[in-house]
């Protein structure tokens, strides 16, 4: 028999509602802190337990429910926001559907404590699970208390869908983190399982959230962002192309205030950033597109986590339009004084060819852009107080000294006509002044070549032929080493061939060979560190760090606790700057939370080349002949085992026949 067709009761209806609106831990969250945000609150604490399911606490000091509409409150449709149809198309606040609160009593047991500032005393309510309870007088100050315990206790099929505590306390970790970015101008204090995760100061200052929610690395790589086009405003950072990441998590956009996600706008600002980052990294970017109400349907999903445009064409290419603007900024203002400068002077800032410059500023006008934002190696010694990330400032002392030598061919320079070379050029860090007519300055005791694409060649390359008769099955046994070009590639001739070999994958490819050998053998591969570093870093780093200590060791790393989300690292697998240590470990950490949403068959050697990287001679190295003879014998090495490519697939060595030289010169056909 069919069964009977029923209207249902209220109390599962308000759980099929509910189960729309509070999906899991995370949605009542939300829920929450936005009505704490419509209520005008400044600060907000937000405390959960068990992932949300045994308790969650959202207090604010906004405005307060008053003590007669504290029920109604709980209605399903009770809202203060709307009160017609029109308003569904200008709405101005984060709730309007008045579905949250009635939507969460029904699966929870919600203890509500409020009081405005007109009344004397506060009003304590409870509802458990769907049944209210009582009334009473509380007291406490203005503003309201929501406690919600045993979430789905009553709703044992959400339960069953719920994935374990740690993994529902990282998506109200992520959404405390957008709401926090959201709004600069509240106080967010977040606590998970009695330990405080971040809290942010209210000032109003995005890169103060951002730097307390992701860290300094984050908040030191910054490009701001503020563009207007056709009434609709862009407004936020993007982050440099130094902070890419393997997927898009931390990428946050809002519309008017409100958190949503839309893969559009990721793909513009991929697109924005084409060419200066590298393929399968994407950028980082917390921006807001404040847009007239009327223009954006936010009632398209439950959860209003997903918006609908009037117009999309025009508002993605208003967005693009705000990236490349930022990123171009200093360089327009560069281009417009370019009639006036009358005597250039250029300061090699020894960007390596692998920094990612963006491709905009990279070939301006004869390879000279200013002094901007992107530059990020350059030598303290002409540069004052040079912080990673920021504009460096030149030291005019040092600098005028140099422009006062007549000797060095220049007139005194006005400094602000002072034009930085920005072209790749050498791993040197030292800064090198030179006039653009090509006149070598000294400077550091280095000689400076003009040209930017040079080849070095070996002395009497006659005498560096290596005859390795004795062991003939070695690939390069009878070859002549004839130099190194671009600092970059070794290029080397045996028999009939010539040959350029890619230094850094060469010997990266080696490095990461022998940690792999030596890591799947159990071996430790570290050095004693004379002076620990100190590393702080975020709650989410630290977590991920602590609970992988071991796995850390096995890398190298000996690390341990150090307060309050700060480790020492005692041992490391790489000699290297305590800068490059730092940044190996957050990368390998970084890899590690990646790793845990979206794991990958072979995490260890995604690590181990990380650290291999880290190790291996950079293009843009100059090396002496004995280094160069050592590539030649890694590369012999590499091709013992079979090998011809670096970690990441790439080839390290490519080969001219002559047969194919003289092809290229029409010698033959
Ligand atoms: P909505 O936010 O869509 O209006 P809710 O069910 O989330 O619906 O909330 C119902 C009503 O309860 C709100 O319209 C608001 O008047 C009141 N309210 C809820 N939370 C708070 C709070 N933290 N402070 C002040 N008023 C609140
Ligand atoms: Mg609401």
């Amino acid at each position: 028999m069919d069964p009977e067709i029923k209207i249902l009761t209220s109390d599962v209806a308000d759980k099929i509602a509910a189960g729309e609106v509070v999906e899991r831990p995370a949605s009542v969250v939300k829920e929450l802190v936005e009505n704490a945000i419509d209520a005008g609150a400044k600060k907000i604490d937000v405390e959960i337990k068990n992932g949300g399911i045994k308790l969650i606490r959202v207090a604010d000091n906004g405005k307060g429910i008053p003590e007669e509409q504290v029920e109604t409150a709980f209605l399903r449709h009770a809202t203060s926001k709307l009160t017609n149809a029109d308003d569904l198309f200008k709405i101005m606040t984060m709730g309007f559907r008045g579905e949250a609160l009635s939507s969460i009593c029904a699966v929870a047991k919600v203890s509500l404590i409020t009081k405005t500032h007109e009344a004397e005393v506060g009003t304590l309510y409870t509802v458990d699970h769907g049944i209210s309870g009582t009334k009473d007088e509380i007291a406490c100050p203005q503003g309201t208390i929501m406690v919600i315990e045993d979430l789905f206790a009553n709703v044992p099929a959400r339960m069953k869908f719920l994935k374990r505590d740690g993994t529902e306390a990282g998506y109200i970790s992520d959404l405390m983190i957008r709401l926090a970015l959201s709004r600069p101008d509240i106080a967010f204090d977040y606590i998970c399982d009695g330990k405080q995760v971040f809290n942010t100061s209210g000032d109003g200052d995005l890169k103060n959230v951002i730097l307390k929610v992701y860290g300094l690395k984050f908040a030191k790589n910054l490009i701001d962002v503020d563009y207007l086009e056709d009434g609709l405003r862009v407004t936020g950072v993007i982050g440099k192309p130094e902070i890419s990441f393997g997927n898009r998590t931390k990428q946050t956009l809002f519309v008017n205030g409100r958190y949503v996600k839309n893969h559009v706008v990721a793909k513009v600002a991929e697109e924005a950033f084409r060419n200066t980052m590298m393929v399968g990294k994407f950028p980082f970017f917390v921006l807001e597109i404040i847009i007239p109400a009327e223009l954006v349907d936010v009632n398209v999903h439950p959860a209003k986590t997903e918006v609908k445009f009037a117009n999309e064409k025009q508002l993605y290419d208003i967005v693009f339009h705000a990236m490349k603007n930022a990123m171009y900024n200093k360089i327009s203002s560069s281009e417009s004084n370019n009639s006036e400068i009358k005597s250039t002077v250029c300061i090699d800032l020894g960007i390596e060819s692998n920094d990612i410059v963006p491709e905009p500023i990279q070939k301006k006008k004869d390879g000279y852009v200013q002094l901007s934002d992107y530059v990020t190696r350059v030598n303290p010694k002409i540069v004052d107080k040079y912080i990673e990330g920021t504009t460096p400032k030149v030291n005019q002392e040092i600098l005028e000294r140099y422009l006062d030598k007549p000797q060095d061919g220049l007139n005194k320079t006005n400094l602000s006509d002072i034009i930085i070379d920005f072209e790749p050029k050498t791993t040197d860090l030292a800064v090198n002044i030179y006039k653009s007519d090509g006149l070598d300055i000294k400077f550091n005791d280095k000689e400076i070549n003009r040209d930017f694409e040079q080849t070095s060649f070996v002395p009497n390359a006659k005498e560096q032929i290596v005859n390795v008769s004795d062991n003939e099955t070695k690939f390069f046994s009878n070859y002549r080493i004839i130099g190194q070009s671009f600092s970059t590639y070794v290029i080397v001739t045996q028999g009939d061939s010539m040959f350029m070999i890619d230094q850094h994958a060469a010997h990266e490819r080696v490095r990461f060979e022998m940690l792999k050998k030596s890591y799947f053998a159990g071996e430790r591969m570290s050095q004693l560190l004379i002076a620990p570093i100190i590393v702080d870093l975020t709650h989410v780093e630290y977590d991920a760090v602590m609970s992988n200590l071991i796995e850390f060791e096995k890398y190298g790393f000996l690390i341990e606790e150090f307060g309050t989300n700060t480790i020492i690292i005692n041992e490391t697998p790489i000699l290297a700057s305590d800068d490059e240590i730092k940044s190996l470990l957050i990368e390998i950490v970084e890899a590690l939370i990646d790793n845990i949403k979206h794991p990958i068959a072979n995490f260890e050697e995604k690590a181990l080349d990380m650290i291999s990287c880290k190790y291996a001679i950079k293009a843009n190295d100059k090396l002496s002949i004995q280094e160069m003879t050592e590539i030649v014998n890694h590369v012999n090495e590499l091709y013992e085992q079979g090998i011809k490519t670096c970690p990441h697939g790439r080839p390290f060595m490519v080969q001219y026949t002559k047969k194919e030289i003289e092809k290229m010169f029409k010698r033959i056909v």
